[in-house]
């Protein structure tokens, strides 16, 4: 089952196409790597998925019972304020926000739920901490714990290792696996291919003139793949 679809998507900015006549699905329990050259408009694209950004033609259908209030986003580390003066605990808890826009007040179950949510990610020792105060890692970890407690059953992730030395960012990318496995269906943008080859299960790649989508064995054997490594496409 396909739980978002989109047809013949076309987005602009100011008469500015980015993308045109984009035509791919996300399968539930997949996991989708968008890749591609920078300015492709996988960001852009993102955002439409979230309804952050409308398009100018085409469609995005999700399937019957799915919505967006069942996606957690982590946004690209530039567009997430770093000074924003809040505690760990409470930049986790505001993943739930979405779900009952009606209640003022975190019920005792959701507050289970974000304390669950720090220990699984070893941040429930930083909980009181103010967000400015922690490493890059730290901050992507609580950014990531805060996704994950929106993510009922679509996590989307844009770049979440931009900037991470290479420990946390497998260890990053090994809880997200383990979110996959579990069930979870997964959209991450990557500019590192290789890595987000490793995870995938579906792949999307954009490029100025053109896109691929399909499996990623597909994708290994197609001229666009070919073409990233450095031959002739
Ligand atoms: P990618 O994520 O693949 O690097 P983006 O989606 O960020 O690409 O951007 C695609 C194109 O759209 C780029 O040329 C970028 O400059 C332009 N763009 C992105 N955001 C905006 C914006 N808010 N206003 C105008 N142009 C934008």
């Amino acid at each position: 089952m396909n739980l978002i679809e989109c047809t013949n998507l076309g987005l602009q900015y100011n008469r500015n196409q980015v993308v045109r006549d984009l035509s791919f699905a996300v399968e539930q329990g997949t996991y989708l790597c968008i890749v591609g050259e920078n300015g492709s408009g996988k960001s852009t694209l993102l955002k439409c998925l979230l309804g952050l950004k409308k398009q100018f033609c085409g469609q995005v259908t999700f399937a019957p019972g799915f919505g967006r209030e069942k996606i957690g986003y982590l946004p690209q580390k530039t567009e997430v304020q770093q000074d924003f003066p809040a505690t760990v605990e409470e930049i986790v808890s505001s993943g739930l926000l979405g779900r009952d826009k009606k209640r003022l007040f975190y019920t005792k179950e959701q507050k289970k739920q974000v304390q669950e949510q720090l220990e699984r990610l070893e941040i429930a020792d930083l909980s009181k901490t103010d967000f400015r105060e922690l490493s890059g890692g730290q901050q992507q970890r609580v950014l990531l714990a805060r996704a994950l407690i929106a993510a009922t059953q679509m996590l989307i992730l844009d770049e979440p290792a931009n900037g991470l030395d290479p420990m946390v960012t497998a260890e990053l990318y090994r809880i997200i696996d383990e979110k996959n496995q579990q069930g979870m269906t997964v959209v991450m943008v990557s500019h590192d291919i290789e890595t987000a080859l490793h995870a995938a299960r579906h792949v999307l790649y954009l490029a100025e003139d053109t896109y691929f989508f399909g499996t990623k064995s597909e994708y290994i054997h197609s001229p666009l793949f070919r073409r990233f490594l450095g031959g002739n496409a």
